[in-house]
């Protein structure tokens, strides 16, 4: 039996999975990110980690086929990692540093390209052409082609969310622009709209009482038929339909997945978005299949695990 490693960096924990090479996750754990000093503890943690498991459970480095991990940043080149702020790291061969304190071979890639590579593999995607939509607290994305990850010369391939939806906008997007699909369709962006709406409805709604609320409180809202909750997720159907809409012009995909927070929602985002894709899409997407995500947390060590097995085996 051989095994490998898929590694999820994220801004507060590391998610690492120990695979065999048939694809099945044999463990899974978390270890905290030490983003200070400019995040030079975190390679050495995960290494430190990847051997204390290789040590309890008697796996040689023979069997070991490598570790498959994904950043929170762009990738060049597969293993150059160009600036993640949220790790404090600049410039960084991952690949080279992670390899030395290992011993194993290593495969690098952005953590949403590869959360959508592991829907593809395992989840939702189904093996299809897909597009996998990340509503979380942004939009972000991944497209998987001929079961390939696209990353773009800039390591910023699949980046959907700052996808202009709304030119007339006022406010401006987290990246400067004005009517990204961020600003309506991820968890910060559907309060915000519904703030907005509240704010321009004379209209009775649970949410007026409610000073902080969330984006489940509006989908909750809504569901037990609250007015102004149920026009606020129309406007985010809408937003939500155009963007998928205006990136299947590009990849034609099999299957859009939604993924992400936002997507716990299930069939009514599901179907409210499908709806409005139908009149925003060109004709020859109209079959397009939606469905759900399906790995959660996972769907990241799941792709760097398959990446790791494309490049290595
Ligand atoms: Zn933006």
């Amino acid at each position: 039996m051989a095994w490998g490693f898929g590694v999820d960096v994220g801004g507060t924990t590391v998610k690492i999975a120990c695979f065999d090479t048939e694809g099945t996750l044999h463990s899974r754990w978390e270890i905290p990110t030490r983003t200070e000093q400019g995040g030079k503890q975190i390679l050495p943690d995960i290494a430190g980690a990847i051997q204390n498991y290789m040590t309890e459970q008697k796996i040689p480095q023979g069997e070991i086929l490598g570790i498959g991990i994904g950043v929170p940043g762009a990738v060049e080149n597969r293993w150059v990692v160009n600036r993640c702020v949220n790790l404090g790291w600049d410039r960084l061969d991952v690949r080279e540093a992670l390899g030395r304190l290992t011993g194993l071979p290593v495969v690098v890639g952005n953590d949403a390209t590869l959360a959508a590579l592991g829907e593809w593999w395992k989840g939702g995607g189904q093996k299809s052409d897909m597009v996998l939509v990340t509503l979380g607290t942004g939009v972000g994305g991944g497209i998987v082609l001929d079961g390939k990850s696209l990353a773009g010369t800039h390591g910023a391939g699949g980046e959907i969310g700052h996808i202009v939806v709304n030119p007339d906008e006022t406010e401006p997007c987290s990246c400067g622009k004005r009517g990204c699909a961020e600003q309506y369709c991820s968890a910060t962006g559907i309060v915000r709209l519904a703030k907005r709406h509240l704010a321009g409805t004379a209209c009775p709604s649970e949410l007026k009482n409610c000073k902080n609320f969330t984006c489940k409180d509006v989908f909750d809202a809504a569901a037990r038929g609250d007015i102004p909750a149920i026009e606020t997720l129309e406007q985010v159907y809408g937003y939500l339909g155009r963007l998928v809409a205006n990136v299947c012009c590009v990849v034609d995909p099999e299957i859009v997945v939604l993924g992400g927070g936002v997507s716990k929602a299930g069939q009514p985002l599901l179907e409210g978005a499908r709806q409005y894709f139908e009149t925003e899409c060109f004709h020859a997407c109209r079959e397009t299949r939606f469905a759900l995500a399906t790995l959660g947390n996972d769907a990241g060590v799941y792709g760097a695990f398959c990446l790791l097995q494309r490049e290595c085996i």
